[in-house]
């Protein structure tokens, strides 16, 4: 089978600083390192890297073939990536000396995917594949209402979180990912806790306390694998990727979760986020 991933691709721009700056503030940064990222190009990574078929459906600009080739190079099928008439989506990141971080957004090509690229992924797509979403794209809704139409099962991160683009998808949703905040914010949003909206499989990570899935038997609580982190940017992506990888290899729930726990602790102890994601090899060699 398959996993499809409609998703962001970023430029993150990491400057290093010795503080936040101000307003009217001009502040020399003390390093820069640029990377690939955005919540979609780290989740096809993951998934990728757990050994899954990985087609990412997504926009860049003239400025981003260089990402479209790190993701190649990664064994995600980029076929599906359009060339637009934007610049590809940049992140720029201040991080101060206590490690605290700031970032502004610009999402470019990522909110001018065209529709026509993704219904030609979809022509391709077979009942049965996994279509993976999140919220920095443009097409998230005409993705899900297209994918559960043609039989694919259908799996939703909820981040950044958004309550009226989350309340537009759950309609066709089998899996919903949230971390504790987002679980929160949707609880607010729809006065609902997200396991009572009627969605067949919703996981809430809890960072450093791991996670609970609530599926068809009820609420099972799973333990994050202690470890002592040094970064855990990208460790929600990871873990997402790692869960469809497993479901797509047909895995029960639980041991999907659980490799995925495993390859999310091992990534808080890395710095960087898609270029650094653990692939199943790493995993074997883990023993935290
Ligand atoms: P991010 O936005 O940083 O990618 P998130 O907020 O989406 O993350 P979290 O709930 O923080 O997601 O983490 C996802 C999973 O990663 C957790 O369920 C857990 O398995 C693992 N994890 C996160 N932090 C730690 C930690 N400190 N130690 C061990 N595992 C962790």
């Amino acid at each position: 089978m398959a996993i499809w991933n409609l998703g962001s691709i970023n430029a993150d721009f990491v400057y290093a600083v010795p503080h936040m700056p101000g307003p009217g503030e001009t502040l020399a940064a003390t390093g820069r390192e640029i990377f690939l990222g955005g919540k979609g190009t780290n989740m096809s990574v993951a998934a990728a890297r757990a050994a899954a078929v990985v087609h990412h459906i997504g926009a860049v600009g003239d400025d981003g073939e260089w990402a479209v080739d790190r993701l190649m190079e990664y064994g995600v099928d980029t076929r599906f990536i359009a060339r637009v008439d934007e610049d590809t989506a940049q992140a720029v990141i201040a991080v101060d000396a206590n490690g605290e971080n700031m970032i502004i957004l610009f999402p470019g090509a990522n909110d001018a995917i065209p529709q026509a690229i993704l219904q030609e992924a979809m022509a391709e797509a077979e009942t049965g594949d996994w279509l993976l979403i999140q919220n920095e794209t443009n097409l998230q809704r005409t993705a899900a209402t297209l994918g559960k139409k043609m039989g694919l099962k259908v799996a939703y991160a909820a981040a950044p979180f958004d309550a009226d683009r989350v309340k537009a998808v759950l309609p066709h949703l089998d899996l919903l990912v949230l971390n504790r905040v987002e679980a929160d914010q949707l609880e607010f949003a729809t006065g609902e806790r997200p396991e009572a909206l009627g969605v067949r499989d919703v996981i809430v990570t809890l960072g450093a306390d791991g996670a609970d899935w609530f599926g068809p038997e009820g609420k099972r609580h799973f333990d994050a694998i202690p470890v002592t982190p040094v970064d855990t940017t990208g460790a929600g992506d990871t873990f997402t990727g790692y869960v469809l990888a497993g479901l797509d290899r047909g895995q029960p729930m639980a041991q999907a979760i659980n490799l995925a726990m495993r390859a999310a602790a091992l990534m808080v102890t890395r710095h960087g986020t898609a270029d650094v994601i653990p692939d199943l090899k790493d995993l074997e060699g883990f023993r935290p």
